[in-house]
């Protein structure tokens, strides 16, 4: 029985012992950028990142595969076409950045658009900028000063045969950091840790970190209690408590009556379902003169033997879905590591605003968001344990390994060879008695080698399943089974049998047009999303007319959210996604040079397709090669097929932008993916030993 209560912080804290002090809490999250790594993939353009941020590869260490023996030649590359000239009087505007648009940057950053006429000259803030034969142009100049309120002003000047035009551009620049008067006792109001909730135990340490003038005293107060800051760096005072150092006893005390009395009167209110106000005063003094800041933070103890746990719910998306997983990652911000089934319970044991972590093991966390998470589902240890497993046959060439467990604790599935995939379940124990193949007459499904399970230290039961044949594909879901009881469902997909002599002949191919919503634009203004439907329209052609059957996801100019157009290709019983794109840069990089064709991947069962679209790609198109990349984009993260994502070009550079708009280059963008997709397939017929029934 948890006989612990609540009571306001504010309250416990003012019986803190003397001296000790409390600075209240961690890590400002206020520098974070509001973008979600993981929720709106496929939104590059310039002044946002391209696509997702990098992170480290999902699976390390796998052998590099034999060097490609390709089947056919790879396409013969296109020349860039001409730039078709446009002349006449100067019209300028300016793509990007937008008019009023706050900029990521202040020192160089580009800017792109058009002249209107290929005859002119044009000067930018006075320094010469070449303009192609249509007007495009793209430059990369120091960011104008800012007069006043952040604005910078870019002044064009087009002259030319037509006559001379002036176009004052103005953007906004990021803000600069405070600096007080000089002189003065100053605190950067911007630089305390943001009044977010936060759910702590008491091991926790409370860090409070704050910008002031450099070289003079900086405490921190939380009711009676005072930490002195140490300056850590020019200007920046930081101190750190743990949270049970702030308590004249803690929360846990009050949990069990001591022995032979009663409850003692818990000293801070536990758990996530009471959340209290820690006040804080920031006092920067140089002896004489001083600066205040007050700030008021939101604050649950949680008591470590009965941590709150949590489900995980994946939130319908408004705008792209649903995919069935709610991700994990390894820092409140950062990439997705885990992707765990919808449904999954986890323990909460932190929180930081919208971010809540999980516990996995007692050495293993993971982050997932607080719209991710319903809280209240029990207190106590989470903990499950596995029964036997069966393999079924099921319609559709799907194997289900079925695992039943009596709570569905977070599970995740890595694919550490081609053909292998590792299932561990977190907080999990081994009750596996029996391990059922089926019936072994049942074919048609995915070819099972063996099923081997562990018990890990840190309560993690590994389930690994070896295959005759690479994986294709598979998910991973919670369902309630037999006598109600959860049961985790790893579904391995069949691979397409692939007729070697015509590898695309009967295949379904789902062609995903990249955007909108969101989505690039050239210095003309053509739109990336056009661009990316009009390649995708000449690519379904051509897996038509190879015998595929195409898939497009998008086939008009209206939005289509990221988990509609995946689920719609796993209705539609895709054997491959690839999803089309053409390229920008983030503000502040150099363009020059950074141009070029790249294909992105996540699961390592999509690396061989994407490295051989790649291939396509940069022999039709005649690109600079930037690269295979592994990438967390959330059409790429489609387990169920080998799902890619292309960069064929870039739309900001003019040249480029001017060849998306011609037949011939998304041609040859649509060939180079075409050939990529055979070589893929006919790769897999032939050295996995895939054959007709
Ligand atoms: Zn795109």
């Amino acid at each position: 029985m948890n006989a612990f209560r609540m009571r306001p912080v504010g309250r416990a804290l003012s019986r803190i012992a003397g001296g000790l002090a409390l600075a209240a809490v961690l890590v400002s999250c206020s520098s974070r950028g509001a973008a979600e790594p993981g929720e709106m993939p496929a939104a590059e353009g310039p002044g946002r990142p391209a696509e997702e941020p990098q992170g480290p590869p999902a699976v390390v260490g796998r052998e590099d595969p034999e060097p490609r023996r390709w089947r056919k030649p790879p396409p013969e590359p296109v020349r860039l076409p001409a730039v078709p000239p446009v002349t006449g009087s100067p019209a300028l505007r300016v793509q990007y950045p937008r008019s009023l648009e706050r900029i990521a940057v202040r020192d160089s950053n580009f800017i792109f658009g058009t002249v209107g006429t290929g005859d002119a000259e044009l000067r930018i803030n006075g320094v010469r900028v070449p303009v192609e034969a249509n007007g495009a142009f793209l430059a990369w100049l120091a960011v104008p000063t800012p007069n006043r309120d952040d604005r910078a002003e870019y002044i064009l000047v087009a002259s030319g045969p037509g006559g001379t035009e002036t176009l004052r551009h103005r953007v906004r620049l990021p803000p600069e950091p405070f600096e007080g008067p000089p002189g003065a006792v100053w605190i950067d109001p911007a630089s305390l840790p943001a009044e977010i909730e936060r759910w702590l135990t008491p091991a926790d340490p409370l860090e409070f970190s704050v910008r002031a003038t450099p070289g003079i005293s900086v405490s921190v107060s939380l009711g009676d209690a005072t930490l002195a800051l140490q300056e850590a760096g020019s200007g920046v005072y930081r101190g750190s408590l743990l949270i049970r150092e702030i308590l004249d006893r803690p929360c846990t005390a009050a949990r069990e009556p001591a022995a032979g009395g009663e409850a003692r009167d818990p000293a801070i209110s536990c758990g996530p379902g009471r959340v209290d106000t820690l006040e804080a005063r920031v006092v920067a003094t140089d002896g004489r003169r001083q600066a205040v800041e007050r700030r008021r933070y939101p604050l649950a103890v949680l008591d470590p033997e009965a941590l709150p746990i949590v489900a995980l719910v994946e939130k319908p998306d408004p705008v792209h879905g649903s995919s069935g997983v709610v991700p994990g990652r390894p820092t409140p911000y950062g990439p997705y590591r885990w992707l765990f089934p919808d449904g999954a319970l986890g323990q909460a044991d932190r929180r930081l605003g919208d971010r809540i972590r999980l516990r996995l093991s007692p050495d293993l966390e993971t982050w997932v968001t607080a719209d991710h998470v319903v809280a209240g589902a029990a207190a106590g240890v989470l903990e499950a344990r596995v029964g036997w497993i069966e393999v079924e046959e099921r319609s559709g060439g799907v194997t289900a390994v079925r695992i039943p467990v009596d709570r569905p604790v977070p599970a995740h599935v890595e694919e550490p060879e081609d053909r292998m995939l590792r299932l561990t379940l977190y907080g999990a124990l081994g009750e596996t008695e029996r391990m059922a193949y089926g019936r072994s007459e049942s074919t048609g499904a995915v070819e099972l080698e063996s099923l081997a399970w562990a018990q890990l230290p840190g309560r993690l039961y590994e389930l690994t399943v070896r295959l005759v044949r690479p994986v294709w594909g598979y998910r991973l879901t919670y369902t309630k089974g037999r006598n109600g009881r959860s049961e985790l469902l790893l579904e391995l997909r069949k691979p397409p049998v692939v007729d070697a002599a015509a590898p695309l002949r009967g295949r379904r191919i789902a062609v995903d047009a990249g955007h909108p919503p969101v989505g690039s634009f050239g210095p003309t203004g053509f739109f990336e999303g056009d661009a990316n439907l009009a390649i995708a329209r000449r690519l379904a052609a051509l897996l038509e007319e190879a015998g595929a059957e195409p898939i497009l996801t998008r086939r008009d100019t209206l939005p289509l959210g990221l988990y509609e157009r995946t689920g719609l290709a796993v209705r539609a019983g895709a054997d491959l996604f690839v999803s089309i794109h053409n390229n920008a840069l983030p503000d502040g990089i150099r363009p020059f040079g950074e141009e070029g064709t790249s294909t992105y991947y996540y699961h390592p069962h999509s690396r061989t397709l994407a490295q051989a679209v790649q291939t396509g790609l940069l022999a039709s198109m005649g690109l600079q090669d930037l690269g295979m990349r592994w990438g967390s984009f959330a059409v790429a993260r489609l387990r169920w097929m080998p799902s890619i994502l292309a960069e064929g070009a870039f739309m900001m550079f003019p040249r480029q932008e001017a060849a998306l708009k011609t037949r011939e280059f998304q041609e040859a963008y649509a060939r180079g993916v075409l050939w990529g997709i055979e070589e893929f397939l006919s790769g897999y017929a032939r050295e996995e030993g895939s054959q007709e029934e």
